[in-house]
Parts: structure tokens; sequence; C-alpha cells
């Protein structure tokens, strides 16, 4: 595919530039195009009641690669009746099938489905690739491990929830409402979905607007696992379609992923009902690295940090706080670092930085980027190619960046990291909690003691040290102030879908 050949570097921003890498001297590695191809429909349907359907306004739209701007496919766009069929087909499936079920009996479900995820993931991480713009090294190595294991984990807890509430009783509270996003299309569905039938409960799912496709091929795994009828129904469309959901008084539990924007609305919306809620939101983390870190490292993990996924990570590490002694040490390693990261084709196994989700997001990461750049912070980028057809973005990051600027306090969600320093351990936890976020943060330090230290005063719900974006099935995740409430993951997971 032509579209991915280097095209000439042209000035995007005022920006100081890296020397362009060599394109012409003929040292370049090989395109090495993942060859799996998945078996992808023209048209796909709502999931309700086991069965496939169209919108009752037989309304769809188009889904497409932000990499290419094709469109893949047509999707049904679930309207507010659509959600109000799930949602009653949900509840006859409690009463009448999932709640009545024996533990085990659903951990059996969950491991075939997580069997099942296991043997279609090289086909699901080329879709999930292909409808979400992420490298193919991150959903075949990352995305579809984690959602399969998700399954796995929460199948074996089924039958043991006698265990993680002892000396309790804990009961399924019903249908689930369930909204996703972008980022994490198939992740964010296992991590939302597996508890969930693990407690008892069944679910109403809605994927984002942008990445609808792995869900609905999830959805296919679950008829296959046998899953019986309604247990889970999953309606793409857009924030109608959402708004539907949480405000159908037939919905006992919502789980929201998003922004802190909609996350407050959802909030608001479901005070007055009793619903049970949880929330995952934004976030703007800080990597906090000191003088005595191994640099090499840290610099690696603050790559891995804020350029994983193009920066389409809540818990992305955006802010680096950097003891002031070994700053200009730490830009210079960052700068060479960041030439050498491959920008382009998602689906090319070498990429390291694939599409923008979609040209909306492109839009918000541009004009927080000359926000920044009007506000007087200096920007650096990447001189990479970038291909001419899709939504891509270089590597960059900003230094001389003050609190009060917007890229220190407003999350970006794109591959831009805002680099301030610090000359004490209490400044730097100071500077990391000057924010309304407090979902995630880094520690890069040679000393045991004061990762404990640092990390016990971080107003954060996960925190790395000596490493950054590390996640598993067993591990609690989730945010304090205005990165949400809630924890997805591990026991702490189970009980947001119980009574106890
Ligand atoms: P978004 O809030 O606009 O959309 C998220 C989901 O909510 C989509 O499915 C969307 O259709 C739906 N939605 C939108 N408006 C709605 C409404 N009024 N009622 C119900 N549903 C509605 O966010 P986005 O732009 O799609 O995703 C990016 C944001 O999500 C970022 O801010 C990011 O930090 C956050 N995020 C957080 C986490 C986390 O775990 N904390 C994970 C991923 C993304």
């Amino acid at each position: 595919m032509e579209v991915f050949m280097p095209s000439a570097a042209k000035p995007r921003t005022a920006a100081r530039r890296a020397p362009a890498l060599d394109f012409t001297s003929g040292w370049d590695y090989s395109r090495a195009p993942e060859s799996v191809r998945p078996d992808i429909r023209k048209e796909y349907g709502l999931f309700i009641n086991g069965r496939w359907q169209s919108a009752k306004s037989g309304k769809t739209f188009a889904t497409i690669n932000p990499a290419t701007e094709e469109t893949i496919a047509q999707v049904a766009d679930g309207g507010a009746e659509d959600v109000d069929e799930a949602v009653q087909a949900a509840r006859r499936a409690y009463d009448l099938v999932w709640s009545k079920m024996s533990g085990a009996d659903r951990g059996k479900y969950l491991y075939r489905i997580a069997r099942i995820l296991q043997e279609k993931a090289r086909e699901l991480a080329v879709l999930e690739t292909m409808n979400g713009g992420k490298p193919i090294k991150e959903s075949r190595d990352m995305d579809l491990p984690l959602a399969s294991s998700h399954f796995f984990y929460y199948a074996g807890w089924a039958d043991k929830l006698a265990y993680a509430f002892p000396g309790r009783d804990p009961q399924p509270l019903g249908v689930a409402g369930q909204i996703i996003p972008w980022n994490f299309p198939l992740l964010m569905a296992a991590w939302k979905i597996a508890p969930a039938l693990a407690c008892g409960n069944t679910v109403v799912l809605k994927p984002a607007e942008t990445t609808p496709l792995t869900a609905l091929h999830l959805a296919q795994i679950f008829q296959e696992a046998g899953l019986p009828d309604g247990v889970v129904n999953i309606v793409p469309g857009g924030r109608e379609t959402g708004a539907a959901l949480v405000q159908h008084p037939g919905v006992d539990k919502l789980a929201f992923t998003g922004s802190t924007a909609v996350g407050k609305w959802i909030a608001k919306t479901v005070a007055p009902t009793g619903k049970r809620l949880t929330l995952e939101l934004g976030g703007k983390a800080a990597n906090i690295l000191f003088a005595d870190a191994p640099i090499d490292q840290a610099v690696e993990g603050i790559v891995t940090g804020i350029y994983f996924n193009q920066g389409h990570v809540c818990c992305a590490g955006s802010r680096l706080l950097v003891e002031e002694s070994i700053a200009d040490t730490v830009m210079r390693k960052l700068r060479d670092r960041i030439r050498t990261l491959r920008v382009g084709d998602p689906l090319d196994k070498n990429t390291d930085i694939g599409a923008i989700n979609s040209r909306h997001q492109l839009g918000k990461i541009k004009e927080l980027v000359a926000a920044g750049v009007a506000e007087g912070a200096d920007l650096y980028q990447s001189d990479c190619a970038l291909p001419k057809r899709g939504f891509f973005y270089p590597p960059s990051f900003f230094t001389g960046v003050t609190a009060s600027h917007r890229i220190a306090r407003e999350e970006i969600f794109g591959p831009v990291l805002s680099v301030m320093t610090f000359r004490t351990p209490d400044e730097a936890v100071e500077r990391a909690n000057n924010t309304c976020y407090g979902l995630s943060a880094g520690v890069w330090t040679d000393k045991g003691s004061r990762i404990f230290e640092i990390s016990s005063k971080l107003k954060a719900g996960v925190i790395w040290a000596n490493t950054y974006n590390k996640f598993d099935p067993v591990s609690p995740f989730g945010g304090y102030k205005e990165s949400g409430f809630g924890r997805e993951g591990g026991m702490h997971g189970l009980y947001p879908y119980v009574a106890v």
C-alpha cells in the first residue's frame, strides 16, 4: 500500500526540529506487514438477545480505518428503543438463567470465552489495529493477551465469591450497563464484561462510535461459546445511545470509561436513581525521574509511558518531572530516542506509533500543541516522515513548561509529553499532585525507600516504580479525584458488581 511511503517532511508547527532521518541512503527497515486478514463483514447489526438485528430506526454509520481513512464496514446505529430492547433481554436472561446458574457453571462459560479469544487472537489483533489505529505489536502483544487473561482470571472467581467476601453472601446486582471508549476497545470490553458475568450479572455494552468492531466480534465469540441468549447484549452507537443506557430505569449498575466531562454528567444523572456507578475517567500522570535512577532504562519507560498507543492512554505518563541536575542529559537522550521511533502503517510489525484514532482527536492534539507554543513552551518534534493519508502525529515533547500552561493541566491524549523540572522530593510530589486528576504516576529511582516514601504521598490510583504502563488482571486499576472512582481488575474489580 503506497500510502505509508515516507513523504517529504513538512513543517507542522513552529517547532525546534531533530535532524531528519536519512531515508535516501537506503538504510531502513523493510516493511513487515502483518499477513493475517480477519474475516470482516460489510455490515454489522446490533447484538441483542443472542441475535443480530438492524437498528429500529434503520440507521447505520460507517466505521473507518484511521490509518487509511477507508471505510471498513457499516454498523447499525442503536437508538433508545434498541437500548430498551437490549435491557429487557438482559433482564430476562438475568431472571431466568444467569442469576440462577451456579458460579462453577458461569465460570465454565468464561473459560470457554477466554480460550476462543486466545484462538482468535491474531485476527482480533489485526481487526483492533485496523479499526483503532494502534500498532499491531501492541494489539498483538498486549490488548489480546490481556483481554483473554481477564476472562481467565474472572472465570476463576465465579465459584469463589464467598472467599472474596468472607462471612458475607455476595449477590449479583442485575443488569449492568457498560460504556467504553476507543483507546482499548476489546480490552475495555473484557475488563467490564468478565467481572460482571462472573458475579452473576447480565450486560448491555455500548462500544465507542469509532471502534465498534472488536466488541461485535466478541459477540460472535459469545455465540460460539454458547453463552445463553441475552446474557451479553452489544449496542453500538454514539452519545445518544450511551445516554439512553445511562437513563434507562431497568439498568441496576453503570460502568463508564471515558472523558471526565461525560463522567460528570453521568454521575449527576445517576445520583438520584440509586443505580450503582463506577467511573474510569481522564488523567494527567506525572512520571517522576530522580537523579539516581538508571537513566537509559528510565528514558525507555518515559517513551513507553507517553508514546505507547499514540498517547491514547488515560494513564499515560504525560508529564515528566525530572530532577534538575540531570535534565539536560535526559532531554538529550529523549531527543535521540524519539528520532528512532517509527511512525506509520499500524499493520507493519516495525511500527512504534500508529494512527491517531480519529480526525477529531488529531484536531484536539494539534489544538493543544498550538496552545503550548502560544503560551511560550518549547516544542521538540521528531522530524519523521508521516504518511500522506490517515491521521498521524509525530512524537513530540515540550520543555519550558509551567504548571499554568494548558499542556501541563489538560489531557492531550496524544504522543505529546510536557517536561518540567524539580529540585527536591517535596517539590516533585507537590507538582505531581498539582492536577485535578489522580489516575496514575511513575517513580524512577534506585532507592526502594524513596519509592515507598514518594508513592505514599502521590494521589494516584496506580503507581509504577522503575517501569510504566504495565497491566495485569490481578492488579486493580482506577483513580482519585476527577479520574473517577471504583476499581477494575483484581479482587477489587468484583466489588462494583455485587451487593454484600
Ligand atoms: P467520551 O467520554 O466522549 O466517550 C466515551 C464513551 O462514552 C463513548 O462510548 C461515547 O459514545 C460515550 N458517550 C459520550 N457521551 C455520552 C453521554 N452523554 N452519555 C453516555 N455515553 C456517552 O470519551 P472519548 O473521547 O471517547 O475517550 C477519551 C477519554 O476517555 C479520555 O479523556 C480518556 O482519559 C478517557 N479514558 C479513561 C480511561 C480510564 O480507565 N480511566 C480509559 C480510557 C479512556
